[in-house]
């Protein structure tokens, strides 16, 4: 077949979908445990929502947007992350009027147009959540908490909160202007890159990632000095916060995120060996994010984390995805005649909630040894196995057959359950 999927994406396919379900069992239960309820989002939007709210000068809206015009000649956009849609959610279905907040999340694929490598993709899943309406730090502190109480359910080793503040646009000139100032005296260290952000978008040229520009970087003016008196109280609520909650975190004034809508916090969260830290989340307050599409003045405050990434992290510290999903039961039939008992049964045990494989193919499959049966039925990982020959046929019975001890009963049809569930209850 000459047809594959599109470069850049990928196939979750059995051996690893298992794991993402837990990864969303975990997540959906904290998420409520923490008063967050679910949305879905579309994975579409108008392409202004993006270039409004996630900024123009941003990597993710100059270069990274699937964005094409609809058969009605609309300009849309895959969605390249999920505040900006979430944000135009509550707003336009009035969730957070009259002061009201409201706690949301999501989850769901994303798409970016960015060079394929290990662990990115251009369709990738994220986990999102959204605190909408509440300018207060303890609205931080509580996201903070969320995302790594996830990852503390999820068994991830050594996580550290990442901390910065990127203040508000009555702080930011005079910060951005001192990092100007700085960046231009030493314009002749950076790459390509950073100099065209230095106009634009200097904040940006803290997160190159390139060694060069690091260096210069690590020696820039810290935002500390420069946030104004709310920005630095919220900064040290926010702290206080945390350690009340016993989060061990630590400052980095390079931390700025890629996308232009932060307001005072950012943060990421890393997990793994020091040297080999993952980020698997990230997040921050976006206090105008509601104002740059249009909305009303919406505080909000919110992390992002990627699937596949956490899927990765966790497989990469030997981390636990619970019990992958196998087969209670596996029916099998030991000729054609009994083909149409084999299959009542299953159904039927299906239908009491067991998890129930079939050997039941097609006819060829009848050629086959009894003992070739036996040992993919044992192979199906299922604890008991149900066989269903001439004799048993005849008399009306089912042979029972415990897998782990190894012993072997044989009972009318109408006991299978029973024999089952009674053994079962014995271990
Ligand atoms: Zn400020
Ligand atoms: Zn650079």
């Amino acid at each position: 077949m000459d047809i594959r999927a599109p470069r850049g994406v990928r196939d979750i396919l059995p051996d690893e979908s298992w794991k993402w379900a837990y990864v969303l069992d975990v997540t959906a239960k904290t998420m409520a445990d923490f008063g967050y309820a679910e949305v879905h989002l579309p994975v579409f939007e108008q392409t202004e929502l993006f270039s409004r709210g996630v900024g123009d000068t941003t990597d993710i809206v100059e270069k990274e947007m699937y964005t094409f015009l609809d058969r009605g000649g609309r300009s849309v956009t895959l969605r390249p992350e999920a505040t900006a849609g979430m944000v135009r959610a509550a707003l336009e279905h009035g969730l957070c009027v009259h002061g009201a907040s409201a706690k949301l999340w999501c989850q769901g694929p994303m798409f970016r147009y960015e060079r394929p490598q290990k662990g990115r993709y251009r369709q990738f899943c994220q986990l999102d959540a959204e605190c909408l309406g509440l300018p207060g730090p303890v609205a931080d502190v509580e996201i903070i908490a969320l995302s790594a109480e996830i990852f503390r359910r999820l068994g991830l080793k050594n996580l550290e909160v990442v901390l910065n503040s990127v203040g508000c646009p009555n702080c930011r000139p005079g910060y951005r202007q001192a990092l100007v100032d700085y960046f231009t005296s030493k314009k002749e260290g950076l790459c390509e890159t950073c100099i065209g952000r230095l106009d634009r978008n200097p904040l940006r040229v803290l997160d190159c990632k390139l060694p060069d520009c690091g260096a210069i970087a690590d020696a820039a003016p810290a935002v500390y000095e420069h946030l104004c008196g709310e920005c630095t109280s919220h900064f040290e609520e926010v702290k206080a916060g945390l350690t009340r909650l016993g989060f061990v975190y630590k400052l980095d004034k390079r931390l700025v995120r890629g996308l232009d809508y932060y307001t005072r916090t950012a943060y990421e969260i890393l997990s793994g060996d020091l040297g080999a830290q993952n980020a698997v989340c990230g997040g921050g307050r976006y206090d105008n994010l509601s104002e740059s599409i249009g909305g009303p003045h919406l505080p909000g405050v919110g992390f992002a984390g990627g699937i596949d990434r956490i899927v990765m992290v966790m497989e990469q510290q030997g981390a636990s995805f619970g019990e992958r999903p196998q087969p209670a039961v596996c029916v099998v039939a030991q000729s054609e005649a009994a083909r149409g008992a084999s299959q009542v049964l299953t159904h039927r045990l299906r239908r009491e909630g067991f998890a129930v494989e079939q050997d039941a193919g097609d006819s060829s499959r009848w050629a086959r040894s009894f003992r070739a049966q036996m040992k993919s039925a044992g192979g199906s990982g299922a604890a008991w196995v149900c066989i269903i020959g001439d004799e048993e046929l005849a008399s009306g019975s089912v042979a029972v057959k415990n897998m782990n001890t190894g012993d072997q009963v044989v009972v009318p049809d109408a006991e299978v359950t029973r024999t089952i569930q009674t053994a079962t209850s014995e271990v």
